[in-house]
């Protein structure tokens, strides 16, 4: 019998600062509320509930290669589609059960990214206690900058991230309020998933979040890597 099977596209990938070579996204793992100040205007107690974890798809990040615009496209189902500015950590190798002194030699490097999230979907399944994808797994929700290999001190502990919209800032914050670490991060997941090259790690977004409306220009950048600015479509 001749019996089409659909072939999948290639993996998306990632650029990488000096290099051609490009990091192929394996997985998409982000952390919920890791800044204390946007847990709280999420309306819970970062006292009282620790930052946990979620998925996006592979599929849902793509690439904003250096000196380029991409659009960003408002998926359908929301009204109140959000911005939340991350730092991206990209894994080259992993395991299970890492020690936390042993993570930073499983990361590739470090990347700023979007966690779009279609809010009002996602608020809608809070309140079900519905599972998060419809809000958190949309296409296009994962843009992704250029990678900044790992290096001691190229990541600040105090490194400043921060986004515009429209040349006015709207998120502000630095790297050390995390309530996870990068190796806290890492170890934790290790627990559950054995971690792989290609996986990511959105590690949450600050305070500040909110609605993108079409044309909107976004700017947003982590102090030592390459910035990405988007066009909302
Ligand atoms: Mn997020």
């Amino acid at each position: 019998m001749d019996i089409e099977v659909p072939v999948l596209e290639e993996r998306p990938s990632l650029p990488v600062l000096g290099t051609a070579k490009r990091f192929s996204v394996r997985r998409a793992f982000c952390v919920g509320r890791n800044y204390a100040a946007h847990a709280r205007e999420m309306g819970a107690n970062p006292d009282e509930e620790p930052p946990f974890f979620f998925m996006k798809p592979a599929e849902a990040i793509f690439s904003v290669e250096a000196d380029f615009t991409p659009p960003l496209p408002i998926p359908p189902g929301t009204s109140d589609y959000h911005f939340e500015t991350e730092l991206v950590v990209a894994m080259k190798s992993g395991g299970r059960d890492i020690p936390e002194a042993e993570a930073l030699t499983h990361v590739f490097g470090y990347a700023v990214g979007l966690d779009m999230t279609r809010r009002d979907l996602q608020n809608a399944a809070k309140k079900k206690g519905h599972p998060w994808e419809f809000g958190k797994a949309a296409d296009f929700s994962g843009p992704v900058g250029v990678i900044t290999p790992h290096a001691p001190g190229v990541l600040s502990a105090d490194a400043v991230i921060r986004l515009e919209v429209n040349g006015v800032e709207r998120q502000r914050s630095t790297l050390n309020t995390m309530i996870w670490s990068i190796p806290q991060m890492i170890a934790l997941l290790s627990r559950y998933f054995v971690i792989r090259p290609g996986d990511l790690i959105f590690s949450g977004t600050p305070e500040g979040v909110g609605a993108v409306a079409k044309g909107d220009a976004l700017h947003a950048e982590v102090a030592g890597l390459t910035a990405i600015d988007l066009r909302v479509v």
